[in-house]
């Protein structure tokens, strides 16, 4: 997925409806796995398959997520308001999103760390030079614009809601 992965998180927050001040950590789980294209590109030179660094691997998530979520419980809920244990579920939840909308068209580990294989539901040949325009061409671009169809009608009905609840 290239495009829809900031609005995916936005419909995870929506739809579990989650208090407002954990969206942010909806939003940053939604795009924290593609964070590593910087060392794709400006370190690794683009050497290697990006979904084959760890940010990009169910496993390493499953075992940091159950790491926080214990280390929340046990050391941090306790002492404040702030729901820490949703905004944790919430960041976590988003990351899987993630991983899940990239297994459509790219490509997940969903094994690692058994094994480095890498799964992908719909393979898009490369018809163009350009992989981009590859991808924007394909059917499987139509999963991106129904997320961000989504996201947008819960968007403006949210403000609808808003302008009508202040008359
Ligand atoms: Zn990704």
């Amino acid at each position: 997925m290239i495009t829809a992965h900031l609005p995916s998180g936005y419909i995870l927050a929506r739809a579990t409806g989650c208090p407002r001040s954990v969206y942010p950590f909806a939003l940053l789980g939604s795009v924290l796995p593609d964070f590593d294209m910087l060392w794709f590109h400006l370190v690794d030179m683009r050497a290697f398959h990006h979904h084959k660094y760890w940010v990009h691997a169910p496993g390493f998530w499953i075992m940091i997520a159950v790491a926080t979520l214990i280390a929340l419980k046990l050391f941090v809920a306790k002492h404040t308001r702030f729901p820490v244990i949703t905004a944790a579920c919430m960041f976590y939840g988003a990351i899987f999103v993630h991983l899940i909308l990239d297994s459509l068209a790219g490509s997940i580990m969903w094994l690692w760390p058994f094994s480095d294989q890498l799964y992908v539901l719909v393979d898009v040949p490369s018809h163009y030079e350009n992989w981009v325009l590859s991808f924007l061409l394909h059917w499987t671009f139509l999963a991106e614009i129904m997320v961000w169809s989504i996201a947008v009608f819960l968007y403006l009905g949210r403000k609808r809601e808003s302008k009508i609840n202040v008359r």
